[in-house]
């Protein structure tokens, strides 16, 4: 059981990861002061999955489990979702200093994050993240947030969380596609700060999820990094950006494709490859080091479904809050892997030729 702190103003919080710790669960509650009455949230796949071992457990140590769930998937991090929640922890008898445990990937931890934020003012929370992307990204950083119909994630806050629980062997279940998705974020990591994670999936027979003690080494990077940037810089002040890296590009893809025909982490792999293809162009990131990137990229990208994309969709929604086409943009580039450096003069043209380049590429 390897144990990382976040580090925030007063405090910090930690992160347990481990292989198969799951029984270890209700003694690490008891460590940090759970209360026997807690509430469970999860989905419903996750639940077919692990909630009954999770259920039985808790019992046996003592503690009074109740159970919500509620069925998978984006659309339901809903206001209309988060009512109807309060209501059945209203009549479960939730209390103020009783906690609710968010089973599963991001969709359940920012939609009970954000519930735990709320009922009374701020109930504990603890995550226990099922899938890559929740284990190496969004349980990490205190933020919780649900979707409005003009956006995602429009309306939420910043709440931590008592402790994260990561036992990667919830990753053996995994659909494939969401591993890929995962791999989007740990291979940013290992290009902005974490060398190691590259030399990891560089020689390994990844994205097959069989051989678990490499996604344990790719978490505890993954967990490492990120919980260092928000440490220095909780509230998304300059530094935070450097955690965008990939994402202009990617986002723009995403949007392009109205959300529907790609993961986020996968248009997070396409849109790194391009971002870093604008660094080698200026000549600040060395020519080996961009062919290691590719390399990479294209090993994990290969089942990705969806690789037609429209110029001009992607940097119109790359521009769209800036009304001003041609405006020069802010972004961490890589300088070397493991290296970056912030520039604010990234021009209209050099995100085009990025963008021709991945049109060629997957072409
Ligand atoms: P993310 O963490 O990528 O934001 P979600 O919370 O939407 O994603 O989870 C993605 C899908 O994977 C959901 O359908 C969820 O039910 C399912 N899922 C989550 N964890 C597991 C797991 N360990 N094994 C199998 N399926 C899982
Ligand atoms: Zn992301």
């Amino acid at each position: 059981l390897r144990r990382i702190i976040v580090k925030v103003r007063d405090g910090g919080y930690p992160i347990y990861i481990g292989s198969g710790i799951l029984e270890k669960f209700p003694a690490v509650c008891e460590k940090h002061g759970i209360r026997s009455h807690v509430v469970i949230i999860t989905d419903r796949i996750v639940a077919g999955i692990y909630l009954d071992g999770l259920v039985g457990i808790m019992r046996d140590a003592g503690f009074r489990p109740d159970v919500i769930i509620i069925p998978p998937g984006e659309s339901q991090k809903s206001i209309s979702r988060v009512a109807r929640i309060y209501t059945e922890l209203i009549k479960m008898k939730l209390r103020r200093d009783e906690t609710i445990i968010a089973l599963g990937g991001g969709v359940i931890g920012d939609l009970a994050g954000f519930v735990a934020a709320t009922y009374l003012r701020g109930v504990n929370l603890v995550y226990v993240p099922t899938t890559l992307l929740a284990q190496v990204d969004s349980s990490i950083g205190g933020k919780v947030a649900i979707n409005h119909k003009f956006g995602k994630n429009l309306i939420g806050a910043f709440y931590r969380p008592v402790f994260i629980f990561s036992d990667i062997e919830t990753l053996k279940t995994l659909p494939r596609r969401e591993l890929i998705c995962g791999l989007g974020e740990v291979v940013k990591y290992g290009i902005i700060m974490k060398k190691d994670i590259l030399d990891i999936i560089e020689d390994r027979d990844v994205p097959s999820g069989d051989n678990l003690k490499i996604y344990r080494k790719l978490v505890e990077h993954s967990a490492n990094v990120k919980s260092y940037v928000v440490s220095r810089d909780e509230r998304e002040r300059k530094y935070r950006m450097i955690l965008n890296f990939g994402h202009t590009i990617g986002h723009g893809i995403e949007a392009s494709l109205n959300y529907k025909k790609l993961k986020h982490g996968e248009a997070i792999l396409i849109g790194i490859l391009a971002e870093s293809f604008i660094s080698v162009k200026r000549g600040v990131l060395p020519k080996v080091d961009f062919e290691r990137i590719k390399k990479i990229i294209l090993k994990i990208s290969k089942e990705i479904p969806h690789k037609e994309f429209d110029k001009n969709s992607i940097l119109k929604h790359i521009y769209l809050d800036k009304k001003i086409m041609n405006q020069r943009l802010n972004m961490f580039l890589p300088v070397r892997i493991g290296m970056m450096r912030f520039f604010d003069d990234i021009s209209f043209r050099e995100l085009s030729m990025a963008i021709d380049y991945i049109k060629e590429v997957f072409f």
